[in-house]
């Protein structure tokens, strides 16, 4: 079984494989790269991305050398900055430690920042020819369905035993091609909703296909809903430019330039929340004025609305009391400053009213 199954797939996979600018390029990084980016992210959002970064930055040297606004500014629009902060961080001790050579073994790349079990096995098999397992949202449903396995995916009885799967299935040879046969199978053929099993090169081994149980394959089990905050954000006016504060490195959108604001407390209305924010994050009066927009938006363990006013600064030189830094930054300068998706917004809506007066 172990053997006709990689047989199938590979033999499918020569057919098959999807080309991607990441594909047969022979470069560690860039398979790294490519799979840092590909996490909670779909492969038409990453390509374009890619491309961008790897003009800007052709080496693992380039990215290392580059300053992490410029690589935050790259980033920015795919989410879930710590990815961007970790890769550059990483870079920076490839060279340090390993004399710019990425390492070839799990555990080692294991050691660097942003680079877990899946991805040290991705870069180990796909870059290196390494015998090296990969466990990944479409390679857990293409093994749990394959083999009917009824422990829940999400939970760690379930990722232990597609582990195990992962590792004994694996072949002597060909080890990178075989891995990406499983994800192209389950990005492809194998897909969440309607898998197109007449197709499959693996049917004919499938459980779940036996079974016709493939929908309940893999079992989740459901996620609570996530908690919702109300986020205050301002516009902060003074002689014709905005007032921006950087996020303090160790938080979420660690690095990113921001609208200032903040939560509200309990029983807080809006307008009060945003001046006692301001106060605190950077000691600064204002006068909060008529709201402009509110924009809902999901991180992974939360939803935030944020409801951005139209503000003037009316005292105190701002100081960088819980922030990284402040700027106060024209409008045409906007795009110079890396930001969350949310605050972006509102920088183009800014910079297209003001373009829109002037013409
Ligand atoms: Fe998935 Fe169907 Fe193939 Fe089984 S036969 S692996 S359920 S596509």
């Amino acid at each position: 079984m172990t053997s006709e199954f990689s047989e199938k797939l590979l033999s499918w996979y020569d057919q098959n494989k999807r080309t991607l600018p990441w594909r047969d390029v022979g470069d560690a990084y860039a398979v790294w790269v490519s799979e840092i980016m590909l996490q909670q992210t779909r492969v038409e959002t990453v390509i374009p991305y890619f491309q961008r970064w790897m003009t800007a930055f052709p080496t693992l040297a380039d990215l290392a050398n580059a300053p992490l606004e410029q690589v935050l500014r790259l980033w920015e629009g795919l989410g879930y900055y710590a990815r961007a902060r970790n890769l550059h961080k990483a870079a920076q001790q490839v060279q340090a430690k390993f004399a710019g050579q990425l390492p070839t073994d799990p555990p080692t790349l294991q050691s660097l920042p942003g680079i877990g079990r899946y991805t040290a096995g991705a870069i180990a098999s796909i870059a290196y020819g390494q015998k090296a397992p990969i466990l990944d949202g479409n390679v857990k449903r293409v093994l749990a369905r394959v083999f009917n396995v009824g422990l829940p995916a999400n939970r760690p009885s379930g990722t232990a035993a597609l582990w195990q799967l992962s590792t004994d299935l694996l072949p002597d040879a060909a080890v990178g091609d075989y891995n990406q046969a499983l994800m192209d199978l389950g990005a492809t053929v194998c897909t969440p909703q309607n898998p197109t099993c007449l197709l499959c090169p693996v049917q004919s081994l499938c459980q779940a296909y036996r079974l016709q149980n493939q929908k309940e394959r893999p079992v989740m089990i459901e996620k609570a809903p996530l908690p919702h905050y109300d986020v205050t954000a301002g516009i902060i006016w003074k002689d014709g430019r905005v007032l921006l504060a950087q996020r303090p490195p160790e938080k979420l959108l660690g690095g990113l330039w921001e609208f200032p604001g903040g939560k509200t407390e309990p029983g807080e209305n809006l307008p009060d929340c945003l001046q006692r924010e301001i106060r605190e994050e950077l000691a600064c009066e204002i006068a909060v004025g008529t709201p402009i927009a509110s924009i809902k938006h999901a991180f992974t363990h939360f939803r935030i609305t944020v409801h951005f006013f139209d503000c003037q600064w009316v005292s105190g030189e701002p100081q960088a009391l819980d922030c990284a830094d402040w700027r106060w930054v024209a409008l045409d300068a906007l795009a110079d400053y890396p930001m969350g998706k949310v605050d972006r917004i509102i920088a183009k809506q800014l910079a297209a009213e003001k373009l829109k007066r002037e013409t």
